[in-house]
């Protein structure tokens, strides 16, 4: 059996207001080996994001099932990390202190806190900058202490949601080096969101094209390209 199985996912919105439900996932079905690296696209709205926090656990899928080495998910857990976006770092704690927020919230102890900054601080090259605040950084920046935060915790799935959307293109290029970098050297299965089909391909080991009304998978494609 695959290491991640996702077999006939559906999800449904609930509308409480106007009762109306909202079919955003049907019929979705993928199956992803320890150590690949999947991107995700597809049309505005064919459930992308869906999908994605749906494996994470953060959203409950209503019909079908999602199994991580056999166990169903049914909530967040340690072995996943999302990053977004808008990288939802903490403005009032410093990057270091950002970096450290995941393992403080699985209680670790201050020496491992210290020793994964470092290491990811270093990593993603922010040493630094420990000390700033997010505010201080560029969008480019930021995000990298979205990434560092996110890996810190040592997840087995990384789930990014665009996280390289709002960057300009010379920087997003730069960044998509440094996570091949960075998968290179840890080997987490990612999936990673995005509009861009050149970004797909040369990130993707198997890119899932979804369409939409309600969101499906159209087709899996295996790129497994040589790497830089
Ligand atoms: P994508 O990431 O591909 O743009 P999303 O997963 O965000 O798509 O959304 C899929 C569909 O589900 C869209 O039509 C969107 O409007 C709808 N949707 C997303 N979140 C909600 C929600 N909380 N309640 C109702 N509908 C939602
Ligand atoms: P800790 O509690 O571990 O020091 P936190 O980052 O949770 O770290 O909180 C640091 C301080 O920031 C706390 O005093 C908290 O009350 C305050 N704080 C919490 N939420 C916000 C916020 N949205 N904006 C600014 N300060 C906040």
């Amino acid at each position: 059996m695959a290491y991640l199985s996702i077999r006939n996912v559906e999800i449904t919105y609930k509308n409480h207001k106007t009762g109306k439900d909202f079919l955003a996932l049907s019929g979705v079905s993928l199956d992803v080996e320890k150590g690949e690296f999947v991107t995700i696209v597809g049309p505005s709205g064919c459930g992308k994001s869906t999908l994605l926090l749906s494996i994470d656990g953060l959203l409950p899928h209503t019909g079908g099932e999602i199994l991580i080495d056999g166990k169903p998910v049914t909530k967040p857990g340690k072995d996943r990390a999302l990053v977004f976006q808008e990288f939802a770092l903490l403005p009032w704690r410093t990057i270091e202190q950002n970096i450290w927020f995941g393992l403080e919230l699985q209680g670790e102890k201050k020496e491992k806190l210290q020793s994964a900054a470092d290491r990811f601080l270093k990593l993603t090259g922010l040493a630094q900058f420990k000390d700033h605040f997010p505010h201080q950084l560029s969008g480019g920046m930021r995000q990298r202490v979205g990434i560092a935060r996110a890996l810190a915790v040592d997840p087995d799935i990384l789930l990014m949601d665009e996280p390289f959307g709002a960057l300009d293109a010379q920087t997003r290029e730069i960044m998509q080096n440094e996570l091949l970098k960075i998968w290179d050297e840890n080997r987490k299965t990612v999936f990673f969101v995005t509009h861009g089909i050149d970004e797909s391909i040369y990130l993707a080991d198997k890119i899932v094209v979804m369409s939409a009304r309600p969101g499906t998978v159209k087709e899996i494609i295996d790129v497994k390209l040589p790497r830089p």
